[in-house]
């Protein structure tokens, strides 16, 4: 490995070639475990990374070994030069995705296929109309539900995200895992996480070892099959025998895979997070404008990756993160 890919090592001896950019911290849904009722503050326009200072900072992750850029947010379709974001980004040699709620996506088709864009990840947390209005605060069940059935038609990789809170959406494990039955996607159950202001609770989230023992309860014996999981992969991956799709879990909580974790986020605000429940950030924004090379930053912000969930390595530390660790929402992090 040359000394420029070195950058991206930790002390612990991770390579990292995986980038989330968060483009917005603004979103057209306001889910309850995301971002607190009353909103969250935004940063002031000047504050945020605009297009160019989007694609400096990647190129510069892409020169140290960055393969895969993921565009996210707030819901990263909002921002209006989404489409001259993507152009640039494309430029790179880089595969890109995206997650995003698939509120507006059906007028983006054109643009993600143009510029390359295969692996799109959904949120969609309930299959029940009246449920995702509660849990998002809006009424856009239909038009989410249709576009996750319009990007498939299209050819794209769909996941479908959805996180479990206990007593909401945990009586729908079956239905989302039925929803693979015909189509190709997966569906991937998150479990919950805390974050500013989202009430967290350890007995609110529903764990890897519950999910398991429910599926493994409701599907006939031998039908669940575990799936062989891709590199650096968040989730265990699994399928129910003769359906076309898959699903999966991402046990952050109670099955943290810090060991094999190759990703660091960049915020709107272009702050760098070496981990999503990491306490401190880099400012990258502020020296690329006052014209200095953000290389050193990264490489000391990236070495200083802390080995298990930015020092919250015990689910008692993550069941009071406020003493602990000092974190965003999860709607400015990027998730
Ligand atoms: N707006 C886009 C979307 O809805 O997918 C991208 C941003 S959203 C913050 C990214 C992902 O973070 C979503 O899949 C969401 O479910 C997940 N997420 C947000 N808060 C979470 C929490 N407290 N625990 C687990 N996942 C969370």
């Amino acid at each position: 490995m040359n000394n420029e890919a070195k950058i991206l090592q930790d002390s612990h001896g991770r390579n990292h070639n995986y980038l989330r950019i968060s483009l917005t911290e603004r979103c057209n849904l306001r889910c309850t475990y995301c971002m607190p009722a009353a909103g969250v503050p935004l940063s002031p326009k000047s504050h945020l990374m605009t297009y160019e200072e989007v694609y400096d900072i990647a190129k510069t992750f892409v020169k140290h070994g960055v393969t895969k850029i993921r565009l996210t947010g707030g819901e990263p379709l909002v921002r209006k030069d989404f489409p001259v974001i993507l152009e640039k980004l494309a430029s790179l040699p880089v595969e890109l995705s995206i997650t995003s709620n698939a509120v507006i996506i059906d007028r983006f088709i054109d643009v993600l296929k143009t510029h390359g864009v295969k692996n799109i990840n959904v949120s969609l947390d309930s299959l029940n109309r009246e449920k995702f209005t509660h849990i998002t605060r809006r009424n856009q069940f239909d038009k989410v539900y249709n576009n996750i059935l319009q990007l498939i038609n299209e050819g794209f990789n769909v996941k479908v995200n959805a996180v479990l809170v206990k007593g909401f959406n945990n009586d729908e494990i079956i239905d989302f895992i039925n929803f693979t039955k015909d189509l190709p996607i997966s569906v991937r159950f998150i479990e919950f996480m805390p974050f500013d202001g989202n009430k967290w609770d350890v007995s609110k989230m529903v764990s890897y070892a519950e999910i398991m023992k429910y599926v493994n309860d409701s599907f006939p014996k031998n039908s669940v099959i575990r799936l062989q999981d891709t590199p650096n992969d968040t989730s265990k991956n699994y399928k129910i025998k003769g359906y076309k799709g898959s699903f999966a879990i991402i046990s952050s909580v109670t099955n943290p895979f810090c060991d094999s974790c190759n990703r660091l986020r960049l915020t709107a605000n272009g702050q760098l997070k070496n981990c999503l429940f990491s306490s401190t950030e880099s400012d990258l924004l502020t020296t690329l404008r006052t014209g200095k090379s953000i290389d050193q930053v990264i490489k000391k912000a990236v070495f200083a990756k802390l080995k298990v969930r930015g020092g919250m390595d015990t689910l008692n530390k993550l069941q009071k993160p406020h003493l602990h660790s000092k974190n965003r929402s999860m709607i400015t992090i990027g998730g």
